[in-house]
């Protein structure tokens, strides 16, 4: 190396080493940004203030949720450790109001799947929507006579409903007692829509005699075939809460 040059090209150094040092901080900043998912997905509690929706079913989250219970009399939570059981407080009561409805319609229990994360937000896998805590994932799988360990709610796999190839439901596998289980949580005035796959909706407007005004809240919707969706309305004290046009007024 030649010593006498070395002079010359500092400046040039000092020029290139800010250069470098610059581009660091900007790389440094664009990775500290968080995304969404990962600040939600990534918070164990709630906020713990009034319950609040903000946004969209699709783009939002909430304040002040809480949590379904691991398990009641009447339900069991399912993947508990994807820790999806939160949702505004009307969210949860319903979803037990439900389980004890049902119950006396002759369906033993709910397998209760994703409701939100404790504050709601995008999710890391999985679903659009449920990021205002007024969604909830229902298995369409009775709740086994036997309670289910924990090992077996992570575990244990769905029934699909619907066969792959035709897109109609596996007449084996329906019986009355789903038919009901959908039509009593679209009674509730809450309820605003319920997505089932379009093989159901099939299903349903084939075979439901009597009153059929319950099946406007009954949507088509690709998936859902081995758990029904239900969505409720923006609830009282949720300004911030967009709601959906509500569904057509025949039976869809
Ligand atoms: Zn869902």
């Amino acid at each position: 190396m030649n010593l006498r040059s070395l002079p010359d090209r500092k400046p040039f150094l000092t020029a290139a080493l800010a250069l470098v040092t610059l581009a660091a901080l900007v790389a440094a900043a664009i990775s500290a940004e968080p995304r969404a998912k990962d600040l939600f997905g990534t918070k164990k509690l709630p906020a713990v203030v009034p319950a609040q929706s903000f946004g969209f079913y699709s783009k939002g989250c909430f304040a002040g949720g809480v949590a379904l219970p691991m398990e009641g009399p009447t339900w069991e939570v399912m993947r508990p450790s994807r820790n999806r059981r939160w949702g505004h407080p009307a969210m949860i009561a319903l979803i037990e109001k439900l389980s004890r409805d049902a119950g006396a319609d002759g369906w033993p229990g709910l397998l209760v799947g994703d409701v939100s994360q404790p504050r709601g937000g995008p999710m890391m896998t999985g679903h659009a929507s449920h990021q205002i805590g007024l969604d909830a994932d229902i298995w369409l799988t009775p709740m086994p006579k036997r309670p289910l360990s924990m090992a077996q709610r992570e575990s244990m796999s769905a029934t699909l409903m619907v066969d792959e190839k035709t897109h109609l439901v596996k007449d084996a596998l329906w019986t009355p007692a789903h038919t009901r289980l959908l039509k009593r949580a679209a009674s509730y005035p809450e309820v605003e829509r319920i997505l089932v796959n379009p093989g159901i909706k099939k299903e349903l407007c084939d075979t439901v005699t009597g009153d059929r005004s319950w099946l406007r809240k009954i949507r088509p919707f690709w998936g859902h075939d081995y758990h029904f969706h239900m969505r409720i309305g923006c609830q009282p004290g949720s300004p911030g809460c967009k709601g959906q046009e509500a569904t057509p007024a025949d039976d869809g």
